[in-house]
């Protein structure tokens, strides 16, 4: 692994700081790395991995794909990604799909359809976002404009115009920067880099309220709570709102890369023919994948799983929370949780990756868990176990 890891180290970008192991293959909700070390995986690869590792009719829906056509570009139409948008348009409740490669590009896409939405309703092209902040939305110059962590912005400005930042669970903040020319408010239902903190019930709401009055369109970031994470196909669905348009990525695929932006009828209409485009995006390999994905979510019942494991965890975190007084608070829903310490975390996650467990930070001082969809309690009861020894 040493050598490896040089080598890496020698010929990467260096954007980040990786943990000292090089992983080599997965097996349920196990990851091995190279010397062959079994590690329990409470991370999915940042919530993407929701079906653990070798599902296999996952697998062979794949490899089926690749034998026959990986990619057509989108001048032509192929079966899978006609699937994948009907699956992912019911599924979210939305009304038309645009494929992407990742996050950040369902970012760019949403922002670009409510800028039009707004062009063409009035005919200028001076629209305002207001986004939050502790926000993430993706490392692209759009997604990145309208991120609330100033330092991931700093060194890359001038960004795109027009975007304000309004504090999370605030709406007299969001209320006080609306304008005329405010076309979008983009919102996570619940914070996941900025320390997994989930939307109030009142600040949704509010903010749909608003848009309603105001004729401003709610975009709603599912690219980390989305695909069943928190109990619920997307989210959104238990606030009892509807948004304008939503994004989606990370485990839309399980593992291939794929994103995409979906919407209303009336809001994806603003796009016409020529207005957004992309080579890769909606492929017939990536798209068997989320074809695949919801085909399993519903066969398996992830979600009702997920409610069950999710409520399971819940008292798990809050149990040793109550029993750790370096433990701040426990914040989260469904397999989307996090416990936020009065110190840096980094210690605890070195010292469980030795024991055997994977575990990933949100911010310096929270420790996150997302792991596979698929993870039974007596997984969560050695995680907590090999936590708490870390935590000791
Ligand atoms: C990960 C993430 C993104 C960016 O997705 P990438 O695939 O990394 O570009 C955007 N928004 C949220 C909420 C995310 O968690």
């Amino acid at each position: 692994m040493k050598n490896l890891i040089q080598t890496a180290d020698s010929y990467l970008m260096q954007t980040y700081k990786r943990f000292q192991i090089v992983l080599d293959k997965g097996q349920g909700v196990y990851l091995y790395d190279l010397n062959g070390k079994k590690y329990l995986d409470f991370a999915s690869g940042i919530g993407v991995y929701s079906l653990g590792y070798g599902n296999k009719e996952y697998n062979e829906a794949l490899k089926n794909q690749i034998d026959k056509l990986l990619h057509t570009s989108n001048l032509f139409y192929n079966s899978p990604a006609t699937k994948a948008a009907e699956k992912l348009a019911k599924a979210s409740y939305m009304e038309r799909v645009f494929f992407t490669n990742s996050g950040a590009e369902a970012v760019e896409g949403a922002i670009k359809l409510a800028r039009k939405h707004y062009y063409n309703k009035y005919g200028k092209a001076d629209s305002e976002i207001i986004a939050m902040e502790s926000s993430f939305h993706g490392r692209t110059m759009g997604a990145l404009s309208i991120t609330g962590t100033k330092k991931y912005r700093e060194a890359f400005e001038p960004l795109i115009g027009g975007v304000k930042f309004a504090k999370f669970n605030d709406l007299e903040s969001v209320i006080s920067l609306v304008n005329e020319k405010t076309c979008a408010i983009v919102m996570e239902p619940i914070q996941g880099e900025g320390g997994l903190h989930p939307a109030t019930e009142e600040f949704i709401v509010g903010i749909r309220k608003l848009c309603d009055e105001k004729g401003i369109l709610l975009i709603v970031d599912e690219i980390q709570c989305g695909m069943g994470r928190t109990g619920t196909m997307f989210a959104y669905m238990q606030y009892n709102i509807k948004p304008d348009i939503i994004t989606c990525a990370k485990a839309l695929g399980c593992g291939v890369p794929v994103g995409a932006f979906a919407a209303r009828e009336e809001v994806a209409g603003a796009f016409t023919y020529g207005d957004h485009g992309t080579t890769y995006g909606g492929n017939p390999f990536a798209t068997a994948a989320v074809s695949k994905v919801f085909d399993i979510y519903e066969d398996e019942n992830i979600l009702s799983h997920v409610k069950e494991i999710g409520l399971y965890l819940s008292f798990k975190l809050d149990e040793l929370a109550k029993k750790h007084q370096c433990i701040i608070e426990h914040r989260g829903r469904g397999l989307m949780q996090g416990l936020e310490f009065d110190h840096p975390v980094a210690d605890i996650i070195s010292k469980a990756m030795d024991k055997g467990l994977i575990i990933i930070s949100a911010g310096s001082n929270v420790i996150r868990f997302l792991p596979p969809l698929v993870v039974d309690k007596e997984h969560v009861d050695v995680m907590i176990d090999i936590l708490e020894q870390s935590i000791t």
